[in-house]
């Protein structure tokens, strides 16, 4: 059935432009918004991925900088009544799932995701109902009405001990929507999956013959790859795992020199936890390169200091979701954050 699937074209958005600003411009722009968010009872929950200003604000106005796994978490932990997602939509739907009491706000709704886009709900459910013996596990990055049909949802970070949890109970598993993250786990795990064929257009681009050339001008350097890349990168990691799993790397491990496959702007918390470190970007404009991604998501960069401001000014861009897909999407999530609970497992870097 994969094969024969026919997938949306996903359109890649340019990357915007913001404006430039001086730095006390910048921080007058950050005291204006850190004195928006404490009238308004806000906090910013940030991924890895966003503007390096923005997981500073975050961290400076007791917010969450953290992998999806922990800014998932997040939420239902703090007193605040407005949760800001800077990430993509996904991430605010997941918040909104689980805080259905909180107002989650983003600052532009067009921050999607590929692999969440590459996933219609239809479609997805057509798949799942021709594999009914299936235990049907889904990454994160997908809309509420995919998770609603789900067993469970993961991340990049807890994957791994789900699938083998399951794997020991005898399932067989349907994986969506990201096959690279999927076969990296099935060759982990041994276990019997089916995949739906979606993509990262970032990760995709990561090219292996380009990497493989950097590596000979950095022989020290060791290599670290976020497993949504494709197995030709993956097989030249020295380290393969979450985006807190390669801070850690990067804390933790004695090289000096880091290449770095995955979006750039986790660059910003490894130089803050190893400043003393060089990271190089693993190379995407090889030969052949047609996403326009390149090592930066187009979807990510849609968060800024400047429509932060204007959010917090408008209180628009409210994340909202249909009450019964609510309820369904829980179920998935709920369980991975138990299975976290119970297991210790963090989305967060701590030393
Ligand atoms: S980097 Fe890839 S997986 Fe992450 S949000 Fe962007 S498109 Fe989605």
């Amino acid at each position: 059935m994969s094969s024969s699937l026919i997938l949306p074209e996903i359109k890649v958005p340019a990357h915007p432009v913001w404006p430039q600003k001086s730095a006390a411009e910048k921080q007058a722009q950050k005291q204006r918004i850190k004195d928006l968010l404490q009238q308004q009872n806000a906090v910013l929950v940030a991924h890895y991925y966003v503007d390096g200003d923005l997981q500073a604000l975050a961290e400076e106005t007791g917010g969450c900088v953290a992998d999806s796994l922990e800014m998932a978490r997040y939420g239902t932990t703090t007193d605040a009544s407005t949760l800001i997602v800077c990430g993509v939509r996904f991430m605010g739907e997941t918040a909104k799932i689980l805080n259905p009491e909180k107002t989650v706000l983003m600052p532009d709704l067009a921050a999607t995701c590929s692999l969440d886009e590459g996933c219609p709900a239809d479609q997805f459910s057509d798949f799942c109902d021709l594999h009914p013996d299936h235990t049907v596990v889904v990454y994160a990055n997908t809309s509420a009405a995919v998770k609603a049909r789900a067993d469970w949802m993961v991340t990049s970070g807890i994957a791994l001990p789900i699938v083998k949890h399951l794997a020991s109970e005898g399932k067989k598993i349907l994986w969506a929507p990201d096959k690279h993250l999927g076969h990296y786990v099935q060759k982990i795990t041994g276990t019997e999956m089916t995949f739906w064929p979606g993509s990262c257009v970032v990760h995709e681009e990561f090219k292996s013959v380009a990497l493989e050339r950097l590596r000979k001008l950095h022989p020290d350097a060791a290599v670290l790859v976020h497993p949504e890349s494709p197995d030709e990168i993956v097989e030249q990691a020295d380290v393969i795992g979450s985006t807190t799993a390669l801070i850690k790397a990067v804390a933790e491990m004695p090289q000096e020199e880091f290449i770095v496959a995955t979006d750039d702007g986790i660059f910003w918390k490894m130089q803050q936890v190893a400043p003393q470190k060089k990271l190089i970007s693993a190379p995407t404009a090889g030969e052949g390169a047609t996403c326009e991604s390149c090592a930066h998501c187009p979807w990510m960069a849609m968060n800024a200091l400047d429509n932060l401001e204007a959010l917090l000014n408008t209180h628009s861009n409210e994340i909202r979701i249909d009450e019964n897909i609510r309820a369904d999407a829980l179920k998935p999530i709920q369980r991975m954050l138990d299975f976290a609970a119970d297991h210790n497992i963090s989305g967060k870097y701590q030393k």
